[in-house]
């Protein structure tokens, strides 16, 4: 049985090449990179002499699908790398995995860095429960809600970022969260510039934009939130679009954002593009 293997890569330190990674590196009949120049330099560094590199990136995963599933029915492992971190992780690899668990082939990974993972446990924050949002989307109507959905999560929420896009991320962050919420802006890691500024949204202040970003946002807290009307109907029409009813809808934005029932229910009904299923009233767990 061959064995696709998702080797994880330094995100700026080749101090973080793990053994294991050269191992399985030197070993596999297909190296499977974004960009064969990078990773050649990185193959090289590591003295490892790859049988044979291709490309799959985000453009190119899909149609090598096939490559992939004929060296692994020859008998031999492939390995898939990205350009930094870990494969899979806003990174080719995850259309890969699905082709080769599908076609019965073992899945594993060589664990190791990931600018996620590292931000969350050095941001201060609660580690214990996150969620990962990689890229916000980049606009329109994807963004609100997504920002919505921030401005009421009870976890720890970790996003990438380019330079030239931070200002207006933490901008639109503030106008979902408030400029209360804490957060932790890391660039950099393990570089020789790797820097953690951790304040307020309304208060950060990331100086002259420059190298990769990742922003670690503090959870909302427990006490209700002040949420606006825009987000409210945002989640309203989220819930709603996933299946929810109107009601159902109302207890989950109201829940989540500490808003009261009533008037979420009435901001559900006042949407207009669905027709209510209860009042207030019938619905007896609408109380305030
Ligand atoms: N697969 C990678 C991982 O495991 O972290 C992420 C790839 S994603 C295309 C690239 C983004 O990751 C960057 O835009 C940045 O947000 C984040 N990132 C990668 N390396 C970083 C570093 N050294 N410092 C801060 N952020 C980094």
């Amino acid at each position: 049985m061959s064995t696709l293997w998702l080797v994880a890569t330094p995100i700026g330190n080749l101090g973080d090449l793990a053994p294991r990674a050269v191992e399985v590196l030197s070993s596999v009949g297909l190296v499977c990179c974004e960009d064969t120049r990078r990773t050649g330099k990185l193959l090289q560094h590591a003295g490892i002499r790859a049988e044979r590199l291709a490309v799959c990136n985000e453009h190119t995963e899909y149609e090598r699908i096939d490559d992939v599933l004929a060296v692994l029915a020859s008998g031999r492992d492939v390995a898939v790398v990205s350009d930094a971190g870990t494969p899979g992780i806003s990174d080719p690899g995850e259309r890969l995995v699905g082709a080769a668990i599908e076609a019965g082939h073992t899945v594993s990974a060589v664990p190791g860095p990931a600018a996620a993972t590292m931000a969350v446990t050095i941001s201060g924050f609660p580690s214990g429960r996150y969620v990962y949002e990689g890229f916000l989307p980049r606009k329109g109507r994807d963004r609100a809600t997504r920002l919505a959905e921030i401005a009421a999560e009870r976890r720890t929420i970790v996003l990438y970022e380019a330079p030239h896009r931070i200002e207006r991320t933490l901008a639109d962050l503030t106008e979902a969260c408030g400029p209360e919420r804490g957060v932790a802006v890391s660039r950099e890691l393990t570089k020789l510039h790797e820097e953690t500024v951790r304040a307020s949204l309304g208060t950060i202040d990331v100086g002259d934009p420059r190298g990769e970003y990742v922003i670690v946002l503090a959870p909302v807290e427990d006490q209700p939130i002040d949420a606006s009307d825009d987000t409210v109907r945002s989640l309203l029409r989220e819930a709603i679009d996933s299946g929810a009813s109107t009601k159902d809808a109302a207890t989950q934005v109201s829940d989540g954002t500490g808003r009261r029932r009533r008037e979420v229910y009435q901001l559900a009904v006042d949407l207009g593009q669905f027709p209510a299923d209860g009042t207030p009233d019938d619905a007896g767990t609408l109380s305030t």
